[in-house]
């Protein structure tokens, strides 16, 4: 993968959706030329109530996760840089129970995955097409809320709700929503998946306001199985087509200080 060296967006079988051993990705992603590979699988949430959210690790499958990873680490330490992150979602009634939880654990890094609106019991799934303007604000005002923690590495899928109304309220609202985040720092996530899928998003309209603004962004591969570092074709098609709406794309990114090494 010649124009990729860098992927912090890596599943394990633990999220219940992915497939493959820690180690295939590991190999294959050296294969490809990767140098720096983040897991960032999906993170339990600590919900109060017994409500069981299936797409996510049990948080009895924690603890293996990073042992497994970090084992992984030092035996490819002279090929690979590995980091152990976690896509989780920014549920604000939840969010200081779940730092609270993970600081036992030696994390390098959290990408925001917004697949809910608020929580995912009562708030709006991202992935369900609406025309409610209203919503997509909502979701926008999640985010933002999010990033303005400062505990984020990068914003995976920003483009992820499915707004499906009038286009000229999409630009409104998206570029408020940008004007907003500009000043946080924080990238943005050209997603692989929804690309090569051929998902409502990366949606162009929201990228060409990025390059508009000179909001820079990053690739993720959003790998679900460790073939995917063999697809270079939609990895190269996915660079094009940020470099079409104007998008910067940065190779690496610099993890925040306090994180592991
Ligand atoms: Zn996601
Ligand atoms: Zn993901």
């Amino acid at each position: 993968m010649k124009q990729l060296t860098a992927n912090y967006h890596t599943h394990t079988y633990r999220c219940h959706h992915a497939c493959g051993a820690d180690r295939d990705y590991v190999e294959n992603a050296i294969g490809a030329g990767i140098t720096t590979l983040g897991f960032s699988d999906h993170s339990p949430m600590i919900f109060n109530t017994d409500y069981y959210s299936g797409f996510r690790m049990t948080l009895e499958s924690v603890p293996g996760y990073f042992e497994s990873l970090l084992s992984l680490r030092e035996e490819y330490k002279n090929n690979i840089r590995i980091y152990i992150g976690v896509e989780v979602e920014y549920y604000p009634a939840l969010f200081d129970g779940y730092l609270a939880y993970m600081a036992q654990f030696p994390l390098d890094y959290m990408i925001l995955g917004q697949h809910f609106v608020r929580d995912e019991q009562t708030g709006i799934p991202s992935f369900r097409r609406t025309e409610d303007p209203d919503a997509l604000r909502q979701y926008y005002d999640n985010v933002l809320a999010a990033a303005k923690t400062g505990k984020f590495l990068y914003i995976a899928h920003p483009d992820v709700f499915h707004y499906a109304g009038d286009e000229k309220a999409y630009n409104e609202l998206t570029a408020d929503f940008l004007t907003q985040l500009k000043p946080l720092g924080i990238p943005l996530e050209l997603n692989r998946l929804g690309f090569a899928d051929g998902r409502h998003y990366p949606r162009r309209a929201f990228w060409e306001l990025c390059g508009q603004m000179d909001i820079p962004a990053v690739i993720g591969l959003d790998a679900h199985d460790p073939a995917v570092f063999r697809d270079e074709e939609s990895v190269a098609r996915l660079i094009a087509f940020g470099r079409d709406c104007g998008v910067r794309i940065l190779p690496e990114l610099e993890l925040p200080d306090g994180y592991t090494e």
